[in-house]
């Protein structure tokens, strides 16, 4: 699986222009391989039905495929990113109750999503912390915060406005989405997240 945009135009020319890298040899270069199954992505605004593009690596030793999943999503949830970050971002300022009814998401799945953050909440911090500072070298680290899923949800905010004053603008939780590989909640991930170099 690899988090690419949320554009079908862009994707085809990422994968036509040899942009794509491999995520399992981090060498070969992807090329189209027809689509992956229908998923339904629930998002603010209601369901939104997706049919992600695959790609299969061209080095000979390789060729895995992969799909190629939009931005938007986190990998293995039916929420949207954006309802799943707006529901982190509310940690500490209503409860997950009143967050799940506001989000139209049950409060129990709010609820994990909170436990979730907590659990790697440093990891979480110390990631987007690395990546801000790749971004932008004159950053300030930011003020502690009240929790360490509060410093981590402090850290999200600091890095992806960096990365949209750089890369351009962009849903915040599209850049979480693509900066942890779709795997910001999976506590044990197979999948590394990216690295600056
Ligand atoms: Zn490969």
């Amino acid at each position: 699986m690899l988090i690419v945009s949320d554009g079908r135009a862009v994707v085809e020319a990422d994968l036509a222009a040899g942009r794509l890298v491999c995520p399992r040899c981090r060498s070969g270069v992807l090329g189209g391989w027809g689509c992956s199954r229908v998923r339904e992505v629930r998002t603010g605004s209601g369901v939104r039905r997706l049919r992600p593009r695959r790609g299969r690596c061209r080095a000979r030793s390789c060729r895995a495929t992969h799909v190629l999943l939009p931005d938007v999503c986190l990998s293995r949830r039916r929420y949207a990113a954006a309802v799943i970050g707006a529901a982190l971002l509310s940690v500490g300022v209503e409860g997950y109750r009143r967050a799940g009814e506001r989000l139209g998401v049950p409060g129990e799945t709010v609820r994990d999503w909170r436990r979730r953050l907590g659990s790697r909440a440093e990891l979480i911090a110390a990631h987007f912390l690395r990546w801000a500072r790749a971004l932008d070298g004159s950053l300030d680290p930011p003020a502690a915060q009240r929790s360490p899923a509060a410093d981590a949800v402090e850290a999200i905010g600091v890095c992806t406005r960096a990365a949209s004053l750089l890369f351009g603008r962009q849903s915040p939780w599209s850049w979480v989405s693509a900066l942890t590989a779709g795997g910001l909640l999976e506590i044990n991930t197979s999948t590394p997240w990216p690295v600056p170099e």
